[in-house]
């Protein structure tokens, strides 16, 4: 909220200007960018001058924009509804801004704030939706800045979603006033038809506004299964962002931190539901019924998995019971915490001539005696990223060399990837077995095997085989999801 003495000195307004001639008297950089802003319009642009240069032919070859190929003059200026004195000449400038006085005429000088009748705002276009922003002239860095996270909140299908939206005023009256009318926009807005649009599926979303105009049932719920990623926050998928913002229940896991849970809405409820090994505070049955329950309450649910809900996240049997209970979802991709690590060792998961194949593993399949489909692939070059592998270290490393993979082959780890407290260790699959008796590693930690991992980066980690003779590690931060 603004102070109560600050007034606006400038008021926003939308002004028509649906096939209005708007006039731009310039040819350089400053026209260039005023037509590309106004050029997000339907208005008819009119361009004066001699002096276009490549840029703006070919904006004008391309929008069909009118092109006054003249020395100025204050006739070109009549009928236009807008004028922009854009030519970068202060003694040209002025004379426009004069003549566009006389004819009664708003006009903007670029660069010269005493000349303007109006600013032009930095935008947010989601057609028909606009936000403007403005600063008055105080900083169209700072405007620049805001646009960019406005645009980040909002999704790209707004647009569509909004002229849906005007396609069902008229229906929407005929709701009885008030409650009725208002709760049909919610779940339009926020429901079914929102959700369809943002699926690209026009025609759905249309029978889905049809649905909620005749129903009086409450609304469908809908749970989105979210990878909130390896555990920083900005490296949450922006839809990942937006949904948790729209929903009124988040159901999270151990290893989502609890500033990514935080970014829901104040009022949403969140619901931990484990899970760590060793510490289950929801069995994967328990947490199944929950988000049927929830659906079936009308709930919008997010249900947030680390990284991506679909590698060693149990989205499977999530996805079963819901499509069993007929309760709508959708899935969210998140940053897997093999990319995240990675990501950290500036690691080349394929690698021209080196590795052309990458494997999503656990070790918690090795107990058997038959060797895994996935040990044969790494031996034959493929990079392993082992998920939960650390209470099993001994065990892959040990199964792999067994297989004929090399002793020497290279290693890397990193306990809390992406995070600032990350820990990276590197060495060889001879040294992996340390990571087992490793007590101080207390968080996630993910394993990457391969000749491709040779190419990262090891000047901030640690060697692995320093550690190779500490007591035995407790389990608990492995998170068992697999
Ligand atoms: N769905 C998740 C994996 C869940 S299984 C994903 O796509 O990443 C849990 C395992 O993921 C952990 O035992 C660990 O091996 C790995 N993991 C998750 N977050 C991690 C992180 N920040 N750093 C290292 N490993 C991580």
């Amino acid at each position: 909220m603004s102070e109560a003495n600050a007034k606006l000195n400038a008021f926003p307004v939308f002004m028509r200007v649906e096939g209005e001639a708007v006039a731009i008297v310039g040819g350089g950089e400053e026209a260039l960018a005023k037509a590309r802003l106004l050029g997000q319009s339907s208005a008819v642009l009119r361009i004066i001058t001699r002096a276009a240069e490549a840029e703006l032919l070919n904006f004008i070859a391309a929008t069909g924009a009118v092109h006054i190929d003249a020395a100025y003059d204050a006739a070109h200026l009549e009928g236009a509804t807008l004028v922009f004195a854009a030519s970068g000449e202060e003694a040209l400038d002025r004379r426009v801004a004069a003549d566009a006085h006389r004819l009664g005429i708003p006009v903007n000088a670029v660069d010269r704030p005493e000349l303007c009748d109006f600013f032009t705002p930095a935008l947010v276009n989601r057609a028909p939706v606009a936000i403007a922003i403005g600063t008055e002239g105080a900083g169209p860095v700072l405007a620049q800045i805001l646009r960019s996270r406005i645009d980040r909140m909002l999704s790209p299908s707004l647009g569509a979603l909004a002229t849906l939206a005007a396609s069902f005023r008229g229906a929407a009256e005929r709701l009885p006033k008030g409650n009725g009318r208002r709760r049909f926009w919610s779940d339009f807005f926020a429901g079914a038809p929102a959700r369809a649009v943002e699926a690209g599926e026009l025609s759905q979303a249309h029978d889905a506004a049809l649905d909620l105009l005749v129903s009086s049932a409450p609304a469908a719920g809908h749970i989105a299964l979210v990878g909130a990623g390896p555990g920083a926050e900005d490296l949450l998928t922006l839809r990942a962002h937006r949904l948790l913002m729209e929903a009124d229940v988040v159901v999270y896991d151990a290893l989502v931190p609890e500033a990514i849970v935080a970014m829901g809405r104040r009022d949403a409820e969140r619901l931990p539901v484990g899970k760590r090994k060793g510490c289950h505070s929801k069995s994967q049955t328990e947490i199944n019924a929950l988000l049927v329950e929830l659906g079936h309450a009308g709930k919008r649910v997010v249900r947030l998995k680390s990284g991506d809900p679909l590698v060693f996240g149990r989205a499977g049997e999530e996805m079963a019971a819901l499509r069993d209970a007929g309760i709508a979802y959708e899935v969210v991709p998140g940053v897997t915490a093999a990319f995240a690590a990675a990501a950290d060792f500036e690691l080349p998961l394929t690698l021209r001539g080196v590795s052309s194949s990458m494997v999503f593993t656990t070790g918690h399949d090795l107990k058997g005696n038959s060797l895994p489909d996935w040990a044969k692939l790494a031996i034959s070059g493929a990079t392993v990223a082992v998920y939960m592998g650390r209470s099993v270290a001994a065990e892959v490393a040990g199964r792999l060399i067994e297989a004929g993979l090399s002793p020497d082959t290279a290693v890397a780890v990193v306990e809390n990837a992406s995070l600032g407290n990350r820990r990276r260790f590197h060495g060889t699959l001879a040294d992996l077995p340390s990571l087992e008796a490793r007590a101080d590693l207390t968080g996630p930690v993910m394993t990457i095997i391969g000749d491709a991992v040779a190419g990262a980066n090891f000047e901030r980690s640690e060697p692995l085989a320093a550690h190779r003779h500490e007591g035995v590690a407790s389990t608990a931060a492995e998170g068992v999801e697999q």
